[in-house]
């Protein structure tokens, strides 16, 4: 299959590429370089040192000899958009490329306004390119988890069904997103799903959960296709942050009481959904939504479970509770639908010691990277 991969140079693009890359698929990258522009930007970096895109590629050329074309341009710039689409003439657009942190999008009006504009305006060309130049490519975007919020029922796979006043219906479920960046997301949605009402276009919105781990099986064949891994209070998320701060010797910074209940899975996890969701996809005219996680934890349970292997690996870490820089329910209900996935093949990576303990231990070997002022969250919602 031709599939165009948006955002390949980032932390679920690249491992996405190279995987189904792997699998045989006619895979092109495509991304602005935004994301190492950023790290510039807030003088942070990935705790693994990564190569260019350019010499990325090239090594996995001459490792595995298959070819990953990559466009550098931005999902913004229509003309650009459309010379890849004539190019290219996908079957399939994966659609990672946006700015995915909460944090920065909260930093102020400036981010905010780019932190939408990049998402919505950007996945609007991707709906016009489809309908435009190839009606009948998959596009497969990822969506978050974080769209749904933290309501007092189970949260189901995109759609619930709802009584009301003696009349049935089956409508969106309903979006209570607690960032700039997961209301872009929730725009993004609404977009895709009218698209495929009124052009046919076929869609999968995967709703993913927060990534953990650093490694597939393609990124560590050698040091020069090493995924990137965040840590600092911008662009770090859970987990993956609390194994760093672990590596480093510093506190593991749980936000307020820590019983903050998220969706998890493993990047392992996120590269096979993809190719599950470009082998199936949906029918013209449907807007599919699938629930890409594995299970559920509190931040505070991460924590801990992230303390007892640093214990085992010698490191004394403290779990230390911070002032919350977010607004957001600290208690709460959390049940999530998870079945569409599964159904369709998914054996997930679950958490254990062992997954905790390698990424960890590959922190542990870059830990002298890590520049100590950025761990701590500076960004506040108020
Ligand atoms: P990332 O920031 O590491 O990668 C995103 C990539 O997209 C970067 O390489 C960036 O340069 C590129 N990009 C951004 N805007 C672009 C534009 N306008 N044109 C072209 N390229 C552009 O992020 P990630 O963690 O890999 O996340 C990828 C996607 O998955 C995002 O849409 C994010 O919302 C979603 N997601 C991620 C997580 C997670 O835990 N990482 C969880 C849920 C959903």
């Amino acid at each position: 299959m031709r599939i165009i991969v948006a955002g390949g140079d980032g932390f679920c693009g690249w491992p996405t590429a190279l995987y189904l890359s792997k699998q045989g698929h006619d895979v092109t990258i495509l991304d602005n370089l935004v994301r190492r522009k950023i790290d510039e930007e807030l003088h942070s970096n990935s705790i693994t040192p990564i190569a260019s895109l350019e010499d990325r590629v090239a090594k996995w050329k001459e490792l595995t000899g298959k070819e990953i074309k990559t466009f550098v341009g931005d999902l913004n710039h229509y003309d650009f958009l459309r010379e890849v689409f004539r190019q290219v003439q996908p079957e399939a657009f994966v659609h990672f490329g946006e700015q995915r942190s909460a944090p920065y999008s909260m930093i102020d009006r400036e981010h905010a306004v780019y932190t939408q504009t990049n998402n919505v305006v950007g996945n609007l060309n991707v709906l016009y390119a489809i309908k435009e130049l190839a009606p009948d490519c998959h596009l497969i975007k990822l969506g978050t988890m974080g769209e749904y919020g933290t309501p007092n029922i189970d949260i189901e796979e995109g759609y619930i069904e709802i009584e009301h006043k003696g009349r049935k219906d089956v409508l969106p479920y309903p979006k209570q997103p607690g960032s700039f960046y997961h209301l872009s997301k929730v725009h993004d949605t609404h977009n895709i799903m009218f698209a495929c009402k009124i052009w046919g276009i076929r869609a999968t919105d995967l709703n993913q959960g927060i990534v953990y781990g650093l490694h597939t099986h393609e990124t560590e064949m050698d040091p020069m296709l090493v995924n990137r891994l965040d840590y600092d209070g911008v662009y770090g998320t859970a987990l993956n942050r609390f194994l760093i701060q672990a590596a480093i010797g510093h506190d593991l910074t749980v936000y307020g009481s820590g019983n903050q209940t998220r969706a998890f899975l493993n990047i392992k996890d996120t590269v096979r959904c993809v190719e599950i969701a470009a082998e199936n996809p949906a029918d013209r005219g449907e807007f599919r939504v699938f629930n890409q996680f594995t299970e559920w934890f509190s931040v505070k349970e991460l924590a801990e479970m992230v303390q007892k292997v640093a214990k085992e690996e010698g490191l004394d870490t403290k779990v230390a509770s911070i002032e919350n820089p977010r607004i957001e329910k600290e208690e709460h209900y959390y049940h999530a639908v998870n079945t569409k996935l599964r159904d369709l093949g998914l054996e997930p990576h679950l958490l254990d010691d062992e997954v905790l303990r390698s990424i960890l231990k590959a922190s542990i070997e870059h830990n002298n990277r890590v520049i100590k002022e950025n761990v701590l969250p500076k960004v506040t919602w108020k």
